[in-house]
């Protein structure tokens, strides 16, 4: 959900944001769209997905499942996005594993949380934007080593946070706000503040 670029100065209703699928190297088919809706209701169950919605609750925020919402996107650069007031989007014409749902849910959920509890948090604002798709690529598993694996990225040593960082730039790029060199100045710029802030986790899950 980009945003239009802020040109009429109605209130800013997107939170921008896309958890970037096209990274993929294995070309297997996605999932017809009921398996898709089936796999998200399921994927609500998942312990840290639970963890997050409970934290959102606390934080008053509250998530309730009809804010997460099944489409098919029309898009080919992302698989899912989060925006204010929108709440999370699934583009299951992306999606080919069930356990890519719940990995992009706790993704667009950090996003959430950050919109929640991040005093003043402005999408339009690129360091905002970066810290908190650090903190997605970060704290959802997005960078294991065996999803790593899957895409064709070998390389052993700091891989993880070379992943993060591949990652938050991709998503940074489809924010108007982020263009030219401003994306990776800004990913650099909040990069320790913002890997090493792992909450609402005690550490990196
Ligand atoms: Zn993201």
């Amino acid at each position: 959900m980009a945003g239009t670029g802020g040109r009429t100065g109605e209130p800013e209703a997107t939170g921008v944001e896309a958890a970037s699928a096209p990274e993929r190297s294995e070309s297997s088919r996605c999932m017809p769209f009921e398996d898709c809706v089936a796999g998200i209701k399921s994927s609500l169950k998942n312990p840290t997905v639970r963890f997050l919605m409970e934290r959102m609750d606390k934080a008053g925020c509250p998530m309730p499942p009809g804010m997460i919402t099944a489409r098919n996107c029309g898009t080919a650069d992302k698989n899912g996005s989060y925006g204010s007031r929108i709440g999370i989007t699934v583009c299951c014409e992306e999606i080919r594993y069930k356990d890519e749902i719940t990995q992009l849910l706790i993704h667009e959920l950090i996003h959430a949380y950050d919109d929640c509890v991040v005093k003043d948090m402005d999408w339009k604002n690129c360091a905002h934007h970066a810290c908190s798709e650090i903190r997605a690529n970060h704290l959802s598993g997005d960078c294991h080593y065996k999803r790593e694996l899957l895409r064709g990225f070998m390389k052993m040593r700091g891989h993880e946070q070379e992943c993060v960082k591949r990652r938050a730039l991709m998503s940074l790029r489809n924010n108007p706000h982020c263009s030219g060199t401003a994306a990776k100045d800004a990913v650099e710029a909040v990069w320790s503040i913002c890997y090493n802030d792992t909450r609402p986790f005690d550490r990196a899950p």
